[in-house]
């Protein structure tokens, strides 16, 4: 049945083939038998009527253990077993048996082998296996990245790799080796399966894989190179990373942080910060910058007043417990709590009270006020016993007009306050804050705003720190950031360019209540001051008020734990409290206020510490199947990196540190979630470029001996100067020496960086440019591979696989049309690798578009899977004017009843004429069921549809296949071809209740190749 054959005709040259379609019946597999070995001994539960019954099998068997006193673990060959139950014994469940220990070692000679044959791939590659094919499927193992570095410890590689067979606790060992110039591979190290942190713990190689919210993200390695390694350079360096699976993928190194850096004139003056400043000083600083450099900088306030460094005074009265702790669980029902109406600045520190036993029989309870003083006369009985309880307390205050207008009083936690107050001395209130009283208050925020030409049309930059009250050397690096560009205007030309071509917004403390309060009060402090704990709460009490604040990047609006996204607490006692409903808080507002009334920023940094670490969006996912904001295009991540590695080289400048590159990227990838935070806001709402700095990067240390790598972190407020000079926390060790002085100087480098990435943005005129990369322009009818390659900058690329022209889409929703966004292959991974498989012309055509917006002009690759050139000129036994030879029949495979499905099937043909013109059509010619397949007297519901495509000829769409009087044009020729390639295309469509008979369902099909102009 199966057959290739061509003839002519006098009426015209028609070639046959034969169209086969079968269904095959499966079977069900027998099941398999297992062996047993007769004297096997296996571990296997007894029970007895009795202890005594079990303890006697110990002098005869070899008894694992005994549970209960009638049950006993016991190793027993199936004679002894059978011997047991005659002596009345039950004999139950198999614990283990041979085939348990077998397995067993089985397990540990997989794992041994798995990290051999890793070792072995890693370091000898997999054999027979040529270069890389850039266009190559991806395979289970990919390295994601792989660069080098020098920082001032040493040099190091990282390498990044996934793979597909992993689970969060299974999957092959990888193992990743590195050769030089010298194309020798290097004794192989491990990824380690075990340190699942961040960074890892393994000593050796500080590699691990890592987890994220129940999921395997990818696997890391971090190794220093030593002795004569050192010396390689970047592009002497080929990674190769193996799996146990023996799956292998190899990668070219690229240098990390090391960017050529803009020219710096030699008297560049830095360094202009001498201590740690509190956000109020820090503020006063940029004031008089402002006005000591009027015609290219000026103070913006910011529409509304934080909260304050402030709180009302209070006191909590309850016999012993102290006036600003919460009262034990026995003081509890007698606790009164007062808070002064006025702020304690304001007046509310001013306030006392007394709790007074008259000592009298039968007193009534009454409230007396003489100035800021409040004395509560407590109720006696007639024996002279107090009996106010603190609820009747809380209500005598409260009514009295006097007291009322001093203080709010309140029982401790909504307790119904029954217990009876005991006397209390005259107590002052507090707002127990140590700052001076020139800062308390409501804060008026502002920014500087450096600018040559502050008129808004300039490209905008947003500089902003200390959002978290503790991280102290943020504030200092704004500070520095503005100094420099000010003071070096004059005289530093690349300077001067930021000045005269950017506008820049710098905030140096988005929190000046909590900086105060960290300043003064409590070093640990995160968050802003405000209280939103309520009062019938314990959380609400005076012992729990340096617990109270809104942590501010959290308080956002996009991605926010409101909208159920993880990372950020309800709780109003938590360090992460997100607040009671997004942007609740005027500090976080006004930072809105800044992107939203200044739509020319396109760059914006949010400044913490401490960690080193250097992110942008996503930051937030939702926990259950960790859906991540939609992460940016490659090409918009790939313009992140980019700016990036200008801001990471800038920072690396100032004294050899490296911001690790796996601590640089989105923030939900390379540190956590963190729901609600200002980089998402800024990027999502407003489309900014906004990055999260953790300042204040581990100080690294390699062993020289065996190459391990040490961290130490240096901290919220390390020493900002010598030895003895204390940080906030009063000591100093030998790694944070002058940390926070130095922090700050490399981070404000760092800004330096930033402001040359959005500098080269604003000058950006030119379209991006774009190539294809491909597996082949032609095949036989194996599937073409491609992607794209960006050539000088980033971009984002759209296509269309269908010769359409493309156009621009939203990337996370491309909708109908066929437009698509080229991807990556999944977070940090390299460019998707796209694939064409049916047969056929192909036209892909793609453009792209950079950040600026520049765009590129559309090109096209044509892609043709037809040309079966061995049977190009067979059965050619035709005049060689026009000629038509086939290919193999087409088959359908196997139709499976009961389901509606389009079945495709395809095959080529090659077409030779002279003539003027051509068309190819095709016919049934048989007279009982035309254009459908036949099985015997059975035949299928729909007729069978084809289609053709060539380069030479016009096609069209799939149509019915008709007979013989009126055959199916399926190509047009307008002038002569020799050796076109064409596709032929089949489509069976069969129907979920069609009934299908077992057998072969074919038909005999006539080609045609005609013309009306010989
Ligand atoms: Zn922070």
């Amino acid at each position: 049945m199966v057959g290739r054959g061509s003839f002519t005709t006098e009426a015209g040259r028609l070639a046959r083939a034969l169209l086969l379609a079968s269904a095959l019946l499966l079977g069900a597999p027998g099941a398999a038998a297992f062996a047993q070995d007769d004297e096997e001994l296996r571990l296997v539960k007894v029970t007895a009527q009795n202890a005594a019954s079990i303890q006697q099998l110990e002098s005869r068997f070899d008894v694992g253990y005994i549970g209960e006193p009638t049950e006993a673990a016991v190793y027993l060959t199936p004679s002894d077993e059978a011997l047991l139950r005659a002596e009345g014994y039950q004999v139950g469940a198999v614990v283990e048996d041979n085939s348990t220990w077998e397995a067993r070692k089985a397990e540990i000679a997989a794992a041994d082998q798995a990290e051999a044959l890793a070792q072995k791939l890693a370091e000898e590659g997999k054999a027979g296996k040529g270069a890389k094919n850039a266009v190559d499927v991806p395979g289970e193992t990919v390295i994601m990245r792989a660069y080098t570095f020098t920082n001032y410890a040493g040099r190091f590689l990282y390498v990044e790799a996934h793979n597909k067979a992993q689970t969060t606790t299974t999957g092959p060992t990888l193992q990743m080796s590195y050769a030089g110039a010298d194309g020798v591979y290097r004794p192989a190290v491990g990824f380690s399966q075990s340190g699942i942190t961040p960074d890892g713990n393994d000593s050796t190689t500080q590699g691990n894989k890592l987890n994220d919210a129940g999921q395997y993200m990818y696997h890391r390695v971090l190794v220093a190179l030593r002795g004569a390694d050192a010396n390689l350079a970047a592009g002497d360096i080929t990674v190769r990373v193996a799996a146990s699976t023996g799956s292998t993928d190899t990668a070219k190194v690229t240098e990390w942080a090391a960017k050529a850096l803009p020219a710096r004139v030699a008297a560049f003056q830095k360094d202009f910060i001498t201590k740690y400043m509190n956000p109020s000083e820090a503020y006063e600083r940029l004031d008089g910058l402002a006005a000591e450099f009027p015609g290219i900088a000026e103070i913006v306030h910011l529409p509304e007043k934080t909260n304050g460094y402030q709180r009302q005074a209070m006191a909590m009265m309850a016999g012993t417990t102290a006036l600003g702790s919460n009262p034990n669980a026995t003081n509890a029902p007698l606790a009164v709590q007062l808070f002064s109406k006025a702020m304690g600045h304001l007046g509310g520190n001013l306030i006392s009270a007394e709790f007074k036993n008259p000592g009298a029989n039968d007193a009534p309870l009454s409230v007396a006020v003489t100035g800021n003083d409040i004395v509560v006369n407590l109720a006696t009985g007639p024996t002279g016993a107090l009996t106010s309880t603190a609820a009747q307390v809380v209500a005598a205050i409260t009514a009295s007009p006097a007291a009322s207008a001093l203080v709010n009083a309140y029982t401790y936690g909504g307790n119904a306050g029954a217990g009876i107050v005991p006397a209390h001395a005259k107590a002052q209130l507090s707002d127990f804050l140590n700052g001076p009283a020139a800062i308390k208050g409501p804060f008026d925020q502002r920014v500087l705003r450096i600018g040559k030409q502050r008129d808004g049309t300039k490209t905008g930059v947003f500089i902003y720190c200390n959002q978290h009250a503790r991280e102290w050397v943020t504030t200092i690096t704004c500070v520095e950031t503005a100094e420099r560009l000010l003071r070096n205007y004059a005289t530093d030309p690349t300077t001067k360019e930021y000045v005269d071509n950017l506008d820049i917004f710098i905030l140096p403390s988005v929190n000046p209540d909590g900086g105060h309060y960290s300043f003064f009060d409590a070093a640990a402090q995160r968050r802003n001051l405000k209280n939103h704990c309520p009062i019938t709460a314990t959380t609400g009490g005076i012992g729990n008020r340096g617990s109270w604040g809104v942590d501010l990047n959290r308080n956002n609006n996009i991605g926010t734990l409101f909208d159920g996204y993880s990372g950020a607490s309800s709780s109003c006692t938590s360090d992460t409290f997100a607040g009671p409903s997004e942007t609740s808080e005027p500090e976080i507002r006004n930072e809105h206020w800044v992107v939203d009334t200044f739509p020319k920023i396109k760059f914006a940094i949010n400044i913490h510490t401490h960690g080193g670490y250097f992110m942008w969006a996503p930051g937030a996912y939702i926990s259950a199947g960790r859906v991540t904001l939609p992460s940016p295009n490659i090409g918009i991540e790939k313009y992140f990196f980019d700016v990036a590695d200008e801001i990471l080289s800038h920072i690396r400048s100032s004294r050899g540190t490296a911001i690790l590159p796996q601590r640089t990227g989105p923030i939900a990838d390379v540190l956590y979630s963190a729901a609600g935070n200002s980089a998402d806001d800024q990027y999502y709402r407003k489309g900014i470029i906004a990055y999260s700095f953790e300042a204040g990067a581990q100080k690294l240390a390699v062993n020289a001996t065996t190459g391990a790598i040490s961290r130490t972190d240096v901290g919220f407020q390390p020493c900002f100067a010598g030895l003895g000079t204390g940080g906030g926390t009063g000591t100093c060790n030998t790694v944070q020496i002058n940390e926070g002085h130095d922090s700050a100087m490399e981070f404000a480098d760092g800004n330096y960086g930033l402001l040359q990435g959005a500098l080269e943005y604003s000058k950006d005129v030119t379209p991006p440019s774009t190539t294809i990369e491909y597996s082949a322009a032609q095949t036989g009818s194996e599937p073409i591979n491609f992607r794209f390659n960006w050539v000088k900058e980033p971009s984002v690329i759209y296509y269309t696989k269908d010769g359409s022209t493309p156009t621009v889409i939203d990337c996370d929703n491309p909708g109908t049309s066929s437009t698509r966004c080229y991807s990556n292959q999944g977070p940090r991974r390299p460019g998707e690798v796209l694939t064409i498989s049916a047969l056929g012309v192909h036209d892909v055509k793609w453009m792209s578009v950079d950040i600026k917006g520049n765009q590129e002009a559309v090109k096209t690759q044509r892609f043709l899977i037809a040309a079966d050139q061995e049977n190009g000129t067979a059965n050619g036994t035709v005049p060689a004017t026009l000629a038509l030879s086939l290919g193999t029949p087409p088959a359908f495979g196997a139709f499976t009843p009961g389901i509606a499905k389009d079945y495709t099937a395809a095959t080529t043909a090659n077409v030779i004429t002279t003539a003027g013109d051509a068309t190819l059509s095709v016919a049934d010619p048989s007279t009982t069921n035309t254009g459908k397949l036949v099985n015997g007297t059975f035949t299928l519901a729909q007729p069978i549809q084809a289609a053709a495509s060539s380069l030479g000829g016009t096609g069209s769409a799939l149509k019915p296949v008709g007979g013989s009087a009126s055959p199916t044009s399926l190509l047009t020729y307008t002038g002569p071809k020799s050796n076109d390639a064409v596709t032929l295309s089949f489509k069976q469509t069969i129907g979920a209740n069609e009934a299908l008979r077992t057998g072969s369902y074919s038909k005999a099909l006539t080609f045609t190749l005609s013309t009306t102009t010989p």
